[in-house]
This record gives C-alpha cells, sequence and structure tokens, in this order.
C-alpha cells in the first residue's frame, strides 16, 4: 500500500539518498554530505548545477511569463529554436517535454512525409538492438529489450529490429527510415559502426536517416554535429538544463513542408522558461566550445579506466567499464567514494559527466573506481 513516507508507483527502486542541492560538480546528500556526480541525472545536468547563467535565465524568464500554449509565441522559444537552426543545418524545430516525445515527433513526421508523398510502400521503420528510445508505447517497441516490453503487448507495429552492424544491408525499397543512436545510450555506450554505410544506403533506397541524440547530442559525445548529417533528429536531456524539454529538428528541407496546421501539437512542448534555460543551456556549450572539452577528457577518462584491467567502450563524456559481473556493488562502493555514477545493463558502469568536468575530477572518478573494483 502506498503510505505518506512512499507515495509512489513501484517503477523505480528504492534510492539510496535523498538529494537537497547541487552546486556546480556536487550534489549533497539529506545527512550533509557532498558526491561528485558524474552521472549528471542520467547525462541531464550537462553544465552542472545551479549554473549561474542557467539559474538567471531561468528565474528572469519564470518572472515574465511562464506558459502561454502554442496559441501565442514567447521570444525565447523563438529564440532557442533560432539557436538550434543555426547549430544543426538550419533545420526546422518542434519542441516537446521529453526526449521519448521528441521520438514520437519523428516518427509521425516520418509517416506523415510518405503518406503525403503517396509513398504507401513505405511503412517500415528499422531500429537497431541495444537501442533505447524511450518508454511510451512506441518508445518500448523501438527499444527491443525483453524486460522493457514484456507484459505490454500488443506493440506499435511497423518497427523492425535489425543487428547494430548490418543496418545498411537491411535497407530496402520498404524502409521509411532508420533511427539510429549515434552512440547507444542505455546500451553500454556503444557507439554503432558504418554511419556513412547507413547513410548511403539510405540515399540509395529514398530512406530517412534520423538521430536520436537525446543522450549523445549537444556536444557529449566529442563533436557537436555528428556526421554524416541525418534526415531529421531529436535531442532532450542535456538541453533544458534541468528542466524538461525535448526538441525534434527536421533538418532535410522537404521534411520541413510536411506537418500543416493541427498535424502535431503539445499543450507544455517549448515551454518558455525550458526554453529560456535551453538557450543559456546551448549558448555557453557553443561560447566554450564544450564538445572539445568532452573530447578530450573523455579520452583521459577512457584510458584511465582501461588502466585498471576492465573492458571500455564510448565516446567523449559517454563511457562506460563492462566488469562482466553484477556492477551494483562497484557502484555502491563508489558512492560511498563520493562518487555518483550510474548503471549501464547489469554490469556495466556509466559515466556521464558534467560537459565542464575538469583533469582533476576524472583523476578523482577514476581513483575511486579503481578503489571500488574489488567490491
Ligand atoms: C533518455 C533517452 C530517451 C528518452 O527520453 P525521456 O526524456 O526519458 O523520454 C530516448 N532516447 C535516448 C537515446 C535516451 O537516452
Amino acid at each position: 500500500m502506498a503510505s505518506a513516507t512512499h507515495p509512489f508507483l513501484s517503477t523505480y527502486k528504492t534510492p539510496p539518498l535523498t538529494l537537497v542541492r547541487g552546486e556546480g560538480h556536487r550534489v549533497c546528500d539529506s545527512d550533509g554530505r557532498w558526491y561528485l556526480d558524474a552521472a549528471t541525472g542520467i547525462a541531464v545536468q550537462a553544465l552542472g548545477y545551479n549554473h549561474p547563467r542557467v539559474t538567471a535565465a531561468i528565474q528572469a524568464q519564470l518572472a515574465r511569463i511562464s506558459h502561454t500554449s502554442n496559441l501565442y509565441t514567447v521570444p525565447v522559444v523563438r529564440e532557442l529554436a533560432g539557436l538550434l537552426s543555426q547549430t544543426f543545418d538550419g533545420g526546422a524545430v518542434f519542441f516537446t517535454n521529453s526526449g521519448v516525445e521528441a521520438n514520437e515527433a519523428a516518427v509521425k513526421l516520418m509517416r506523415k512525409a510518405a503518406f503525403r508523398q503517396g509513398a504507401s510502400h513505405k511503412t517500415e521503420i528499422l531500429v537497431l538492438e541495444g537501442a533505447f528510445h524511450g518508454r511510451t508505447m512506441l518508445g518500448i517497441t523501438m527499444t527491443p529489450k525483453a524486460a522493457y516490453q514484456e507484459g505490454y503487448h500488443p506493440l506499435v507495429p511497423g518497427i523492425r529490429v535489425v543487428a547494430r552492424d548490418r543496418v545498411a544491408e537491411e535497407i530496402g525499397p520498404q524502409t521509411l527510415g532508420v533511427v539510429v543512436e549515434p552512440v547507444q545510450g542505455e546500451g553500454g555506450c556503444v557507439p554503432v559502426p558504418n554511419l556513412a554505410g547507413i547513410r548511403a544506403a539510405c540515399d540509395a533506397h529514398g530512406a530517412l536517416l534520423m538521430y536520436d541524440e537525446i543522450q549523445c547530442g549537444l556536444g557529449r559525445k566529442g563533436v557537436l554535429r555528428i556526421l554524416p548529417r541525418p534526415d531529421l533528429m531529436t535531442l532532450a536531456k542535456a538541453i533544458g538544463g534541468g528542466l524538461p524539454l525535448g526538441a525534434m529538428i527536421a533538418i532535410k528541407p522537404e521534411l520541413q513542408e510536411v506537418f500543416q496546421p493541427g498535424d502535431h501539437g503539445s499543450t507544455f512542448g517549448g515551454n518558455p522558461v525550458s526554453c529560456a534555460a535551453g538557450k543559456a543551456v546551448l549558448e555557453v556549450i557553443l561560447e566554450q566550445r564544450l564538445w572539445e572539452n568532452c573530447a578530450l577528457l573523455g579520452a583521459r577518462l577512457s584510458a584511465g579506466l582501461r588502466e585498471t584491467g576492465v573492458s571500455v567502450t564510448g565516446a567523449g563524456l559517454m563511457v562506460a567499464a563492462h566488469l562482466g559481473r553484477p556492477s551494483g556493488p562497484v557502484m555502491e562502493a563508489m558512492r560511498a567514494r563520493g562518487v555518483l555514477t550510474v548503471g549501464a545493463g547489469n554490469e556495466g558502469v556509466r559515466f556521464l559527466p558534467p560537459f565542464t568536468l575538469t583533469a582533476g575530477e576524472v583523476d578523482q572518478i577514476v581513483e575511486a573506481f579503481a578503489q571500488s573494483l574489488s567490491a
């Protein structure tokens, strides 16, 4: 039974910590202990906690106007969309509240594009083994993991799972689109091979290429614009600066003409306060070229972890150590040493630290990991 002390459905394990504050790269628990957060709320707090520019932008927008719906426009929403468009190849933006809603919007856009073109043979959307695209019915259909799908059938039709290293070969005339996380996050920080071959096969068969950059995007992978360029992409997590925000960006010009007024929508999507946070986040990333820091310190982190003898995968500041045994005890021991991480499957420890990480902090993370390996 729910109670005042446990008023939740049991979707999550009982959290080990109650966090009361965050400042920079650290969070403080209810006993006053501080931790270096190498998980950033699952790849969300890319600039750390309470970043002065982000907090000031949120406070200012909150005091101006916090919600209008899409019946009206608010300058900061347009400004963030403009900045995203400039950054991502002149794309056209649709804002959502979350990552999975951005993916949902992308799939709807691809389907509507085929409908408008009378391409009724293009029914199939390919997703990759090891992918994670969210937890709605469409999200779990696109996430080929038994534990996430079991008990929820029937799933959404028209989605086919293909092997990660055979994507290009599976694309055919019936393929409407291919959805790829350039670096698979929940799947264990696995870079997807042969993006160029996938791009070429999409072009050969008139299929659309979509990148889910919700976890690896905005520079975390070590580059800002992932090549080759997709036809459409989704962002969330880091873009909101800690507030809920997602974006679907239609890059291919023809895709920008597909949705007409009334074809899709969201009451809260593009909330002005979230967009103010997002604009501050993106401006700081661009001004400081933080993807370069992600590449540099990601290499240091990967090398340091590898030196402990474990297998390491990832790109930039999106790194997983694979232990070959349950990783829970190691993560717990790291927490006791003041470093927070997140799992990658049962046997992985995932590192998603802030883009502004320092070399000293990398060494602290690696040292805590090395000391915890015997746990
Ligand atoms: C987190 C994540 C999602 C889902 O985002 P939500 O905001 O939880 O809906 C989708 N795709 C990827 C790659 C993610 O990491």
